[in-house]
């Protein structure tokens, strides 16, 4: 199983970071072992002072594909998921200065919180799901599946010609403006409309 994360989808995110609008979504990856579910804790790493909540929706792939057009990559998921993408902002910041692979400010253990799934029919329009992100009862992110750069199934059609997708592989779709640091005892609860999706505490 995979985890593949598109940066820089929603433009006002872009800006705050101070990043340039891509041309084609930009893709990293994560592997198994920076997985979390079931609300499981969160335990703050050692390496970093600056980790970052990043909260995304997703989607997990049920069918396996290579060069899916985007037509029909409506076809390869069922569901959709909530996640947080935990970055090392200091060390992410390093990694781009330094024209270095970010994969430990991205990749490390825990850095995929992952909820669980929800049929994709329970939605009357996936280009227009509303989520959102409190910490400690305020909301901190919110966003809307439309805001996104590239949609969907835009994302899989671009994904597959270079990854062969495989069924229970995951995709972090990226992240609305409001990103921020988080705290050793911070209470995160992810919304997806009004369905508590997420809800873990940081150690
Ligand atoms: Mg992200």
């Amino acid at each position: 199983m995979k985890i593949i994360c598109v940066g820089r989808n929603y433009l006002p995110h872009i800006k705050e970071l101070g990043h340039k609008v891509p041309e084609q979504p930009t893709l990293f990856l994560k592997p198994d072992s920076s997985v979390i579910t079931r609300n499981r804790p969160f335990f703050l790493p050692d390496f970093s002072q600056q980790i970052e909540y990043e909260v995304e929706l997703l989607v997990r792939i049920d069918k396996v594909g290579k060069y899916i057009q985007e037509k029909f990559a409506h076809t390869y998921y069922h569901e959709i998921g909530l996640g947080i993408d935990f970055t090392a902002r200091d060390l992410q910041k390093n990694c781009i200065e330094e024209g270095n692979p970010w994969e430990i400010a991205k990749a490390f253990d825990g850095s995929a919180i992952i909820s669980q799934f929800i049929e994709k029919e329970k939605f009357a329009d996936l280009n227009n799901i509303n989520f959102h992100l409190n910490i400690n009862g305020t909301t901190v992110q919110s966003g809307n599946s439309g805001e996104m750069l590239f949609s969907i199934d835009q994302i899989i059609s671009y994904a597959s010609q270079f990854f062969t997708l495989k069924t229970g592989d995951i995709i972090f779709t990226g992240t609305p403006k409001g990103v921020g640091k988080v705290a050793i005892n911070d209470l995160l609860e992810g919304w997806i409309e009004d369905r508590r999706m997420l809800n873990f505490r940081v150690k």
